[in-house]
């Protein structure tokens, strides 16, 4: 830890991800003191907790980057189009010990509760060792994917070969080769890890509830020409994918045409010419996918029909074709996902009808039958959005606890404040584009807000700042109604909490797209702080 002898601080933050990360150097570059906590004994957050074999970033490396620091943008070079974990983690580490900010950071060290002192306005934080530190502000950095689901399945803890989650992946290599393995889920973290997997092992069976739509990659070593283009005019870069839907994609065709504008051919080709491209762009190949269903269903048939030509057994491919609406759970991005259920030594299992019964010593029960592995992976994901959020025990003002408050599901202002809870702020907090977005544009976004508003304060002489209960309730009907329009709520995903037996559903990201929550927020910071109570 560093030299500030006290216990008392300008802020808290919780968490040592980009966000805690991006928090803390503006609050040490504004002067103000502060620590963080971090559970983890490293920064980097998702980074460095999901070291599955594959772990990749769907964004690509140019675009998914800090741009607070010029010459930091200019220093760092990725290696390959979509950066890989290790990569990325090595990028954060980098960021740390470039600013200095390991001197602030707490590692191995978990918040367990945090209650704001009514007659002191200030948050006391107190870790799970029963150490207490007090602050003015309070900036939960906690991270929309780092609570782990772990389903509660009979007999999980009776399983005596190798047991591994995902988003807990050990920090030593993990051995495959001449196992048995089965993985259970088929979310965007196994169908990273199934190839890799699939290559060592004796035999891979994995585990499918729902069939999820995946894109290729086509990843490869950056295209050095590219990316040194890019940062001949970075700034310009990144603005124009601030204009963009989700804050990336800005060098990247898509159209505004509704699918039914153009003739069959045209479709079709224009459908190859974004599933060549690789990635997420793909559902921006036409304007109309993410609203309209008869849109979107002809998008996904162009992916069913990708998938029934890759996959050699008809049975398998069927299986594998989703039948959802194309976006509305999370799209994937693959290398060699479909292809690798040509391989001989992969099985896979269809738990939709007839799930997982139990797990026993030596493996898992579906119908009946018994699967034996020496390993068994959860590719499970996580308690999205509020889950490391709720695991604290926060308090706010007058004893009101947030587990009550959003026992219903998550009510917050923009995604940043909640009322009852005053100077607690969230980066990417439900109610913001946060997953919906390239996520370090809108953490940088957030962080921004929070800080000018910070500076507002002090300039102005408030003390204290709470989101209004009128728009809090404003804020979210607003972003339900706009949920409303579009198809994302028509499946059960984990952007509804439907992963989590008894969670609320609430759609919780806010789907209006990163230029108009920005211009929003804009809104908001130039009426000094409109739908907040400031008070001296
Ligand atoms: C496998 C995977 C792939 C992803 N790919 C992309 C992508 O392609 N593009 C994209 O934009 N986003 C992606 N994301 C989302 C990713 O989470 C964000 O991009 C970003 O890393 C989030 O940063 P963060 O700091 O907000 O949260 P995190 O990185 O999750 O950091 C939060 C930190 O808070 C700590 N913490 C939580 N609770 C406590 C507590 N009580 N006490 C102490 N510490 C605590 C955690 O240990 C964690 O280190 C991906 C996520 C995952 C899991």
């Amino acid at each position: 830890m560093g030299t500030h002898q006290s216990n008392r601080f300008d802020i808290a933050i919780v968490g040592a991800g980009f966000a805690g990360m991006y928090a803390l150097k503006q609050a040490l570059d504004s002067g103000r003191s502060a620590i963080v906590f971090e559970r983890g004994d490293d920064v980097g957050g998702t980074w460095y907790w999901n070291r599955y074999p594959g772990a990749r970033c769907d964004v690509q490396s140019m675009e998914y980057s800090y741009s607070f620091d010029k010459q930091l943008q200019q220093d760092w070079q990725w290696t390959e189009r979509f950066a890989a974990q290790p990569e990325i983690l090595r990028y954060a580490q980098h960021v740390a010990d470039r600013f200095h900010l390991r001197d602030h950071i707490r590692f191995n060290t978990v918040v367990a509760s945090a209650d704001y002192q009514d007659t002191k306005n200030e948050w006391r934080i107190k870790t799970g060792a029963g150490d207490e530190v007090f602050a003015k502000t309070c900036i939960m950095a906690t991270g929309c994917l780092s609570s782990t689901n772990r389903p509660a399945f009979d007999g999980i803890d009776v399983f005596e070969g190798e047991q591994y989650h995902t988003g807990l992946w050990p920090h030593q290599p993990v051995d495959f080769s001449g196992k048995r393995v089965g993985i259970i889920g088929t979310g965007s973290s196994a169908i990273q890890s199934i190839p890799i997997i699939a290559e060592s092992a004796a035999h891979l069976t994995v585990f499918q509830r729902t069939a999820n739509y995946s894109i290729p990659a086509h990843n490869g070593p950056i295209d050095e020409a590219y990316a040194a283009d890019i940062r001949s005019n970075y700034d310009d870069f990144r603005e124009r994918n601030k204009q963009m839907f989700a804050g990336f994609g800005a060098d990247q065709a898509r159209s505004d045409l509704s699918v039914f504008e153009v003739s069959d051919e045209e479709r079709e080709a224009r459908f190859e010419v974004k599933w060549q491209e690789g990635g997420l762009g793909f559902t921006s190949t036409f304007g109309d996918l993410g609203r309209s269903q008869p849109a979107n269903q002809i998008a996904a048939e162009f992916v069913r029909d990708k998938i029934r030509a890759t996959v050699n057994d008809p049975q398998v491919a069927e299986l594998l074709c989703p039948d959802q609406v194309i976006g509305c759970k999370r799209v994937c991005v693959d290398t060699n996902y479909y292809k690798t259920y040509n391989k001989d030594n992969v099985t896979l299992i269809n738990v939709r009808d007839t799930p997982i019964e139990r797990l026993t010593k030596t493996g898992l029960i579906v119908d009946d039958t018994a699967f034996d592995f020496d390993m068994i992976i959860f590719a499970t994901g996580f308690d999205a959005m509020t889950g490391s959020l709720l695991k604290i025990d926060v308090t706010g003002r007058e004893g009101v606890k947030l587990a009550d408050k959003w026992a219903a599901g998550p009510t917050t202002y923009l995604g940043l404040g909640v009322h009852g809870f005053p100077n607690l702020f969230m980066v990417s907090g439900p109610g913001s584009p946060s997953v919906l977005s390239n996520m370090i544009v809108t953490i940088e976004q957030h962080v921004d807000f929070i800080f000018t508003c910070l500076d507002f304060l002090r300039s102005s002489g408030f003390t204290t700042i709470e989101a209004e209960a009128e728009a809090e309730a404003a804020w979210v009907a607003q972003c339900n109604s706009i949920a409303g329009e579009t198809l994302f709520p028509t499946c059960n995903s984990w952007y509804l909490g439907a992963n989590v037996p008894g969670k609320p559903r609430i759609f919780m990201p806010f789907v209006g797209g990163f230029p108009l929550y920005q211009s929003i927020c804009e809104e908001v910071r130039t009426a000094n702080y409109k739908g907040f109570h400031l008070a001296s």
